[in-house]
């Protein structure tokens, strides 16, 4: 039925009726990557707790680098089985959702949720769309679904169903054809991860920074922080945005072979022979396996190496996926700045 999802495809345009809504579901229960319309923009949505389906999304986009994703539920109650709901999280979400605003929310321990989709980070975002054809794709999934914006990287947010063949035709199984997306920007980002600190806004989007403030003040809450983590309305790319997963190893780029006492992270076929610690990201050289192993992997050598550690990392293509692959090894590798940040 479903192809790997890096593999070229037909993409198939699903009408927006009873018949669309349940292949949408079904594909994204296969782990294929299927369009979904929201009132914000049209998504690249997948299964958010697959490291092989979140790894099709950076290949079909072309992006250069693993930022985290928002995940798309059907309801809050939903969105509670993978984060925690701060009271200020609650007060927003019972007051906007379903609608175009996305919470950054404690993840909770264990939730199941591919380390791709949080960059390996604590936190996660998660939206609880207001469109009907959405909402509905994601009562029948029946899980989180991951979706950035569905257009090749450095390109615009699609908002028709055309725009989005325009970009991504035979790079995904399906788009559900939903017509023109009615806000046509993208949700407003609110850090509320951190019950000690104020609500921030991350990015700008189809819900009014004076709506969230009035709604805080109305409730008696605390009040819209001014910088946080990431000052708001900062000239900040996406993916520079949020703090992401450093190993506390020390981490050796583009290694042959690991030295005495390294642990070894592998791409491609294995110097022979390892002895201390090692795992292999794809064997075969597959750069989608690749970035689907690629955070659990290094959490799990990290680990392995224990504290003072060292980690050998061999070299991976700069093409594809691997150009983001790399931009996350360099940063794992590179001195740390900001201590405890991670
Ligand atoms: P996009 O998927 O293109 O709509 O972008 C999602 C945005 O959400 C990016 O700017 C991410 O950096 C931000 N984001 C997602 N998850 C988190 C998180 N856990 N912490 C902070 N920012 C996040
Ligand atoms: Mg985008």
């Amino acid at each position: 039925m479903t192809t790997a999802p890096d593999s070229p495809h037909r993409t198939e345009r699903l009408a927006p009726d009873a018949a669309g809504i349940a292949r949408a579901a079904a594909l994204l229960r296969a782990g294929a990557l299927v369009s979904l319309p929201t009132e914000t923009v049209y998504g690249l949505a997948a299964d958010a707790g697959s490291d092989r389906a979140v790894a099709a999304i950076y290949a079909a986009k072309g992006r250069p680098r693993f930022n985290p994703l928002i995940v798309h539920f059907d309801s809050a109650a939903a969105a509670e089985s993978i984060a925690e709901l701060p009271p200020v999280a609650r007060l927003l979400a019972e007051r906007f959702w379903p609608g175009p605003l996305t919470l950054v929310l404690p993840k909770r321990p264990g939730a199941p949720l591919s380390e791709l989709v949080t960059a390996g980070l604590p936190s996660v975002a998660v939206r609880v769309p207001a469109h009907p054809l959405a909402a509905r794709v994601l009562a029948a999934a029946g899980r989180g679904i991951a979706a950035p914006s569905a257009n090749p990287s450095g390109r615009i947010s699609p908002t028709t169903a055309v725009h989005v063949l325009d970009g991504l035709a035979g790079r995904i199984a399906a788009v559900l054809d939903g017509g023109a997306c009615p806000v046509g920007v993208e949700s407003t980002i609110v850090d509320v991860s951190d019950p000690a600190l104020p609500p921030v806004i991350l990015r700008e989007g189809g819900l009014s920074r004076e709506e969230i403030a009035s709604a805080l003040a109305a409730a008696g809450a605390p009040a819209l922080g001014v910088g946080g983590r990431e000052s708001a309305g900062a000239p900040v790319a996406p993916g520079q945005l949020a703090s992401h997963y450093a190993p506390a190893a020390a981490l050796r780029l583009n290694a042959e072979a690991p030295a005495a006492g390294e642990a070894w992270l592998g791409f491609g076929p294995d110097p022979a022979p390892l002895t201390g610690p090692a795992l292999n990201l794809s064997p075969s050289g597959d750069l989608t396996e690749a970035a689907a192993n690629l955070f659990s992997y290094m959490r799990r050598l990290d680990a392995a190496a224990g504290p003072g550690g060292r980690i050998a990392a061999a070299p991976v293509p700069e093409t594809g996926l691997g150009r983001a692959i790399n931009d996350r090894l360099r940063r794992a590798a590179a001195p740390r700045d900001t201590p405890g940040q991670g």
